[in-house]
């Protein structure tokens, strides 16, 4: 089957041995065969927004192709976040493993369960960074550059590279 749809994922760890909790999901959407990883941002260590009170975030962005359709696509999602150990579903509260569905192809999806762009992306600093790094000439909403919404962030500083690639040799493939 092809893959048809382009997409990209944001993830986030706060908890635990957080970069192997990216890692782990990455494997986990590799062994859906429906979805590919085609490349990976480095990690970028965040500040906490909303709830400050917490540890910080490792944040990263990956580029896939899947031929699943949004909804099966958000399922695939919620399971390798449960499958992370994520418990509970406060919004801004600590977790093992977040994962968001940033952009579809061109698509504006608006469900109860999903909303695709992503409805706060293009204000997070953790997620426009990683994000240009995998698609630097990336164009949202009505064509502005991902470099417009990225200089008018107010918490750029609160995101700080961490990391340019993961240590384990099968994520060398995905550097950026
Ligand atoms: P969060 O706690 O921020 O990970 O939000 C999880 C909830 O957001 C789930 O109930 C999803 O159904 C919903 N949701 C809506 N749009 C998206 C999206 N683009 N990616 C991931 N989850 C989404």
């Amino acid at each position: 089957m092809t893959k048809e749809t382009i997409g990209y994922l944001a993830l986030g760890s706060n908890q635990g041995d957080r970069e192997s909790h990216l890692e782990n999901a990455i494997v986990k959407l590799e062994e859906e065969t429906d979805i590919s990883i085609v490349k990976a941002s480095s990690i970028y260590e965040t500040d906490p927004v909303g709830v400050t009170d917490q540890p910080a975030f490792l944040n990263m962005v990956v580029k896939f192709e899947t031929s699943l359709d949004p909804v099966k696509l958000l399922k695939v999602t919620q399971k390798v976040e449960q499958m992370g150990g994520r418990v509970g579903k406060g919004t801004w509260g600590p977790r093992t493993i977040d994962l968001d569905i940033l952009l579809l192809n061109d698509e504006n999806i608006q469900l109860e369960t999903l909303q695709v762009p992503h409805p706060r992306m293009l204000e997070r600093g953790f997620v426009l960074l990683p994000l240009k790094e995998v698609e630097p000439h990336l164009r949202l909403n009505a064509g502005r550059s991902i470099d417009e919404y990225i200089n008018q962030l107010t918490d750029k500083e609160g995101v700080r590279k961490w990391k340019s690639s993961f240590g384990g040799e099968g994520f060398a493939r995905f550097e950026s």
